[in-house]
């Protein structure tokens, strides 16, 4: 059946639709609501519930919730653990040197912050937004931007019950219209709509590409003489060497539990790097390895990391719509933070969208929007430290992290040495050809401390329903294998944490894999195919990971 041929969507009419149930779009959906009871505010979650695929750190600047909701540090709310300790070292192959603390810039302390899991500030957050009357559906993706009149009108939710081969089965169900006088995109780093609006306005003509790490994530439960309640602690260095960016962090809370991950910038060149192992092998480090022994791990996951900053921020308001959160690349890299951002860039938003639709507008752009935020603390937290992606990128872990101490010493008093940088190519184009590069031998899991991928998914508990259309659109398959394969020895087998993609030999020939039931929608694939043929769209809603915690 062609889209003519299909019953006509349902549609439901709001005044402000809100994309993605992060920390961004629940604090857009709240702050309307504070501003503005009367007025109708959809959320639209494609996670089975909300906190479903929230996967963060994390620590938080609560510079975000204060505002949101002043009460929250004094509410029975989820489990947060003040920092008390705030360490960072370099590592090398057997031995750590500690960075004094006086010698980091004073932005980067995590002196006030707190250790959380983002998924429960999330369900935090949407509870607070249901009690002022938004209506929440979690279950729901959305796959498709409506327009009118070139201006966004709202979005609609995929269809329901489509099989493999595009036929429909028994139960199936058209997506909804959700029809908003404004709509909020904040779907995160590499939002799948957020990408269609940047290319369908030319929002980014203006800005420096956009930057992306993968970070992964284990959570843990260590035995109690292991547990540091309130400790932060940073790495860089190895296992990555001088010309890969990257870097751990391990987060002691709650009930014995340990945060540990680790986030690999996405212009590495060598096509046989291999994030996950990557991770798996810094957790071998003498400085880690006791933490975890005689602990159990609970769960597993990844993401990417927008980690352009400042000057890869496309503009954030069109005709009808306005974007978020990491969707809108808000994220500090050197400090591993969004979240406060992300509660900062809804807040904005809406009041924005309260006071035109208090003007009776709709549809139009916000451009107050779009002129606040760089003065705004958003803009005050990514200015000074703009310089530090490119100077890691340029100049290696040692000297580009030097130089980048230094810019963010001299920012803070109000000058800058450098100006600012740019980032050079996207991330898709940074892969050396494999005949260049050296394969890297990763150990073998040992099953207690190191994993191997499909275990570890298992502990994401990914779910999708497996009769449905692949939703890692290969554009060219043709070029899948004289490229992806041919010339770059296969990398998406590598960079995707969820061992979604194999390449398989069949009668001789390699064969493309998608396993697409493991996707824990990372985003990492949409970003580093070095030919851009991989399009990651939502699959039917629902589907993906259930984090309990993350
Ligand atoms: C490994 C890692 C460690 C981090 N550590 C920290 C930290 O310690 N401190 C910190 O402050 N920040 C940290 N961050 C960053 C932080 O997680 C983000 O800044 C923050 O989550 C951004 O919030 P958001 O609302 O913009 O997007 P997200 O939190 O990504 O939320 C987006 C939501 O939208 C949903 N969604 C997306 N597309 C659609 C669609 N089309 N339809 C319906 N729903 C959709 C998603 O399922 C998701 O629930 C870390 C990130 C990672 C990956
Ligand atoms: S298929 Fe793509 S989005 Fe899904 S887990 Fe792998 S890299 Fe991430």
């Amino acid at each position: 059946m062609n889209t003519a041929e299909l019953p006509a969507r349902e549609a439901m009419e709001f005044d402000v639709v809100v994309v993605g149930a992060g920390p961004a779009g629940l604090a857009a959906a709240i702050r309307v609501k504070q501003l503005a009871p009367d007025t109708s505010v959809v959320v639209v979650e494609k996670g089975s519930e909300v906190g479903a695929h929230i996967l963060s750190g994390a620590v938080i600047d609560p510079i975000g919730l204060d505002a949101l909701l002043p009460d929250w540090r004094n509410e029975e709310t989820f489990v947060k653990t003040a920092v008390t300790d705030d360490r960072f070292y370099v590592l090398g192959p057997s031995g750590a040197l500690r960075l004094p603390n006086l010698l980091l810039p004073p932005l980067l302390s995590n002196h006030g912050n707190f250790i959380v899991s983002l998924g429960d500030v999330c369900r935090y957050l949407a509870q607070k937004a249901e009690a002022l009357g938004v209506e929440i559906y979690p279950g729901f993706a959305a796959a498709e931007v409506l327009y009118e009149n070139d201006a966004v009108a709202g979005i609609a939710t995929g269809d329901m019950g489509i099989g493999k081969d595009g036929h429909h089965k028994p139960g199936f169900a058209r997506g909804m219209e959700l029809r908003g006088k404004y709509t909020v995109f904040a779907e995160g780093a590499r939002g799948s709509l957020t990408k269609a609006l940047i290319a369908r306005y030319g929002l980014a003509q203006h800005s420096e590409p956009q930057k992306f790490g993968l970070g992964l994530k284990e959570l843990w439960q260590v035995t109690p003489d292991k547990h540091r309640p309130g400790l932060v602690q940073h790495t860089a260095g190895w296992p990555l060497d001088n010309g890969t960016g990257g870097g751990s962090f391990i987060y002691h809370y709650g009930d014995n539990l340990v945060a540990a991950g680790f986030v690999v910038h996405l212009n590495y060149t060598n096509p046989y790097l291999s994030p996950f192992e990557e991770f798996q092998r810094f957790k071998t480090h003498p400085l880690m390895r006791d933490t975890f022994a005689g602990g159990t791990r609970l769960c597993y996951g990844a993401r990417a990391i927008g980690e352009g900053g400042w000057q890869s921020v496309p503009r954030v308001a069109f005709p009808g719509g306005v974007l978020a959160g990491c969707g809108a690349g808000f994220l500090n890299v050197p400090r591993i933070k969004g979240s406060h951002n992300a509660v900062l860039s809804g807040m904005l938003a809406a009041e924005h969208i309260a006071t035109a639709l208090g003007e009776g507008r709709a549809n139009d752009e916000l451009a107050g929007y779009e002129a606040a935020w760089r003065s705004s603390a958003i803009g005050r937290d990514l200015r000074p430290v703009r310089n530090v992606k490119p100077l890691w990128s340029k100049f290696g872990t040692l000297m580009g992290f030097a130089l980048a101490g230094l810019d963010m010493w001299t920012n803070t008093i109000g000058l800058s040495l450098f100006g600012t940088l740019r980032h050079g190519k996207p991330d898709y184009a940074t892969l050396k050809p494999a005949a260049s590069c050296k394969p890297i031998a990763y150990l073998k899991p040992d099953g207690k401390l190191t994993f191997d991928r499909l275990s570890s998914v298992y502990l994401s508990n990914t779910n999708h329903e497996e009769d449905q259309p692949v939703h890692l659109l290969v554009r060219d398959p043709a070029l899948q294998k004289s490229s992806e394969h041919d010339v770059y020895a296969g990398p998406s087998a590598r960079y995707c944490p969820a061992g979604v993609y194999e390449w398989v030999e069949e009668g001789g020939k390699p064969r493309f894999v998608i396993n697409a039931q493991n996707c824990v929608h990372c985003k990492t694939c949409d970003i580093k195919d070095p030919n851009q043929n991989i399009t990651w769209v939502p699959p039917e809603g629902g589907g993906g990971p259930n984090y309990p915690n993350m």
